[in-house]
């Protein structure tokens, strides 16, 4: 020890990079694409975010956008053949980030697919509401997305104003 004045360290890094690192906390998943993994992505999803203490009514919103990406990604991403779906969750301060990723066969015009009662399904079940429901219930949607490529949906939303 020379003595001299030192920043302190963790584990090689100095603190306020660990305590930078820290602010910002991450889940990543990855789950088979079924709609069983539909129920325990969105329960998952909502116990991480609990740390943000939200509101029931935020619980909810953000269970119904994240069911309606990874119902999209099973049945219109992987058309219900395998497939693995990618999930990450982000908090950083009231800040949610939720991303739901597929390699499935794509989206050639996203405008027009996220348009209210837009549907390229054929059997009636579905009504096209998916894209409005994320919107409604988040404060930000993004989607990318190319044919071929899979699908990358990304949701945020502030929690607790
Ligand atoms: P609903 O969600 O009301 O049951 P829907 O799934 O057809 O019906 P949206 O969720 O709004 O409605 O999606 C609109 C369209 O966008 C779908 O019909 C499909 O063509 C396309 N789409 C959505 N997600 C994906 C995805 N992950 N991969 C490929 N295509 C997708
Ligand atoms: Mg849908």
């Amino acid at each position: 020890m020379t003595g001299e004045a030192r920043q302190p360290m963790t584990g090689g890094r100095k603190l306020e990079e660990v305590e930078n690192h820290m602010e910002r906390e991450i889940l990543r998943m990855e789950v088979e694409s079924r709609s069983s993994n539909e129920e325990f992505a969105r329960v998952a999803v909502a116990v991480f975010m609990s740390r943000l203490d939200p509101t029931m009514e935020e619980i909810d919103d953000v269970k119904t956008a994240v069911s309606e990406a990874v119902t999209n990604a099973v049945i219109h991403g992987y058309q219900g053949k395998d497939g693995i779906i990618y999930i990450q969750v982000a908090i950083e301060r009231q800040l949610l980030s939720v991303e739901i990723r597929d390699l499935g066969v794509g989206i050639r015009d996203v405008e027009k697919a996220m348009e209210p009662m837009y549907t390229t399904d054929t059997t009636g079940e579905r009504s096209g509401m998916g894209f409005s429901f994320m919107e409604a219930f988040m404060d930000e949607v993004q989607v990318r997305s190319a044919p071929g490529q899979g699908t990358c949906v990304i949701m945020k939303k502030r929690i607790g104003r």
